[in-house]
């Protein structure tokens, strides 16, 4: 099924990409952003670099920066510069006078966005990726502006998709409850609504987004509040798809929850649920805000640079790595461990060669949930659940413990860092071998969509199997029988069904119960 998906995609990348053969304008082409981030490119025969900035002067555009490169016998200047005006946030104006001055060079050639209505002297050559090519005829002014209905269509898709989430949501939860099913595969089912639902809402909102022309809605706005600062228009942008996501998973989430709170037999609030979930995505985007400051704000020799570029991400994933414990407790309530059980355990992770800085209780999680886990590099902690603490006797403690020293002492943080980082240079050195710019919006996303879901599937696949090597490291230090009792019992505190599919496992970055009891069994 998963191999079925992904080959799909990549057949359809494919297509996409033999389709979009294009037609490559020569003379000057002009770029137009409504972010002032325009740049015009000139091909010629006989010009030179003073010849070209002069020109510039006398028509009264500003040059912010000037290449030279050579490409098919052409020379090619490509000159950073704004040529459009604002008029208000969805219009923009060309002027006439400037074209007339710019034809004096080569035939004129304009990129403008796509979904935006168009006057001026002007015939349209290529409809394109994200947006049209269009020559200039005439001397007019080209003023372009964005479709009043697009606007219409992009509020309506924003106010059906969460409402149809929602409602989606309850009905499943609802036919769910009533089944006949156990409590177990109950909760199971609607987890797994809750975690693939909102992947594949905000996919559907990403393409409705493209169908309806709306990054020209995105670029207008963008432009016109923050002009050429490209930093906060990409962390705009990642934020468009993060509110995306955290909004459909809020809608799913207050879908499902009165039925889930009912088969979990506790009080579960929303409003915490929400605190809960909206903060764990924030320390998962503060990196790659961090990661998007440091790309647009290093100098360009350094950014430009590939080699220069891979370096900095492994420095970046290596500081991110040994901060993770920091990252944690900024996120969520984290309390140190103040009863003897505390010395205990740093005392049995340091008889098993594991130095412990402390050991960390999670408060304020959204419904009961046992579960520990490590982090840090130079400093490692140990954290544990409220839930865990209660519930379990204390060899059970130290039987998830051991799991847990199971991964320090086999390095998986390190070993999962390393794979983060060779996905990166990977795609680093391919994205320069297809030129993206000739794809088309769609197989544009369907790229992204199947890296993305590569890297996931991939790292699912590695993190699974990091669970069995600390399942066994685990046995060998507490025995057989008393691993397999804490693990059953964390799946009975949890509600968790013990038999779970192998997607959702992939996602959730763990193996089934079942699985890991059967390994342990057969080893
Ligand atoms: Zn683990």
């Amino acid at each position: 099924m998963i191999k079925k998906l992904i080959v799909a995609i990549a057949m359809l990348i494919l297509i996409g990409t033999v389709a979009s053969a294009r037609f490559i304008p020569k003379g000057v082409i002009i770029h137009e952003f409504p972010t002032d981030n325009d740049f015009i490119e000139i091909y010629s025969k006989n010009l030179t670099e003073t010849e070209v900035i002069k020109q510039f002067k006398s028509i009264g555009l500003p040059v912010k920066s000037i290449e030279v490169s050579e490409r098919n016998g052409y020379t090619v200047f490509t000159i950073h510069t704004s040529i459009g005006d604002k008029i208000d946030i969805f219009k923009r104006r060309i002027d006439g006078r400037i074209l007339a001055e710019l034809s004096k060079l080569g035939e004129v050639y304009i990129y403008i966005d796509k979904g935006c209505t168009i006057r001026g002297d002007i015939q349209l050559v290529e409809s394109g990726n994200f947006q049209d090519l269009y020559k200039v005829v005439g001397h007019s002014d080209i003023t372009y502006e964005v479709r009043k209905d697009l606007l219409v269509k992009l509020l309506a898709v924003f106010i059906v998709i969460p409402i149809s989430s929602f409602l989606l949501s309850r009905y499943y939860a609802r036919k769910v409850f009533s089944s006949n099913l156990s409590r177990e595969e109950k909760l199971y089912r609607i987890r797994r609504l809750a975690t693939f639902i909102p992947i594949l809402i905000a996919l559907i909102l990403a393409y409705l987004m493209i169908l309806l022309n709306s990054t020209t809605i995105y670029d207008m706005i963008t432009g016109y509040f923050f002009g050429y600062n490209k930093t906060l228009f990409a962390i705009g942008f990642l934020g468009i798809w993060v509110l995306i996501y955290t909004v459909s998973m809020l809608f799913v989430t207050i879908g499902y929850l009165p039925y889930y709170r009912m088969l979990k037999k506790e009080e579960i609030k929303p409003g915490k649920t929400a605190k809960y979930s909206a903060l764990v995505i924030l320390m998962l985007i503060v990196p790659m805000l961090i990661w998007i400051i440091l790309m647009f704000n290093l100098p360009k020799t350094v950014t430009s640079n590939t080699e220069f570029v891979v370096i900095i991400f492994v420095i970046f994933m290596l500081a991110l790595m040994s901060m993770s414990p920091n990252l944690i407790s900024l996120f969520q309530r984290a309390e140190s461990l103040r009863t003897p059980l505390r010395d205990e355990i740093i005392e049995f992770c340091k008889r098993s060669g594991v130095k412990i800085s402390d050991v960390k209780v999670l408060k304020d999680l959204p419904e009961k949930f046992a579960n520990a886990g490590v982090s840090g590099v130079l400093h490692k902690y140990v954290f544990l659940t409220e839930t865990l603490i209660d519930n379990f006797s204390k060899e059970e403690i130290m039987a998830v413990i051991a799991h847990e020293i199971g991964h320090l002492k086999e390095k998986h943080n390190l070993i999962s860092g390393i794979y983060i980082i060779t996905f990166f240079v990977i795609w680093i050195y391919a994205s320069k071998l297809i030129d993206l710019s000739n794809l088309s919006p769609y197989s544009f996303m369907a790229l992204w969509f199947t890296v993305i879901l590569a890297f996931f599937l991939i790292l699912g696949r590695i993190m699974v199997y990091l669970e069995f090597r600390a399942d066994r490291y685990a046995v060998k230090v507490v025995g057989r029988e008393l691993y397999i009792k804490a693990l059953s019992k964390l799946a009975e505190i949890n509600v968790m069904k013990r038999k779970t599919g192998k997607l959702f496992n992939l996602f959730t970055l763990h193996p089934s119960i079942e699985e890991r009891i059967r390994k342990l069994l057969d080893s």
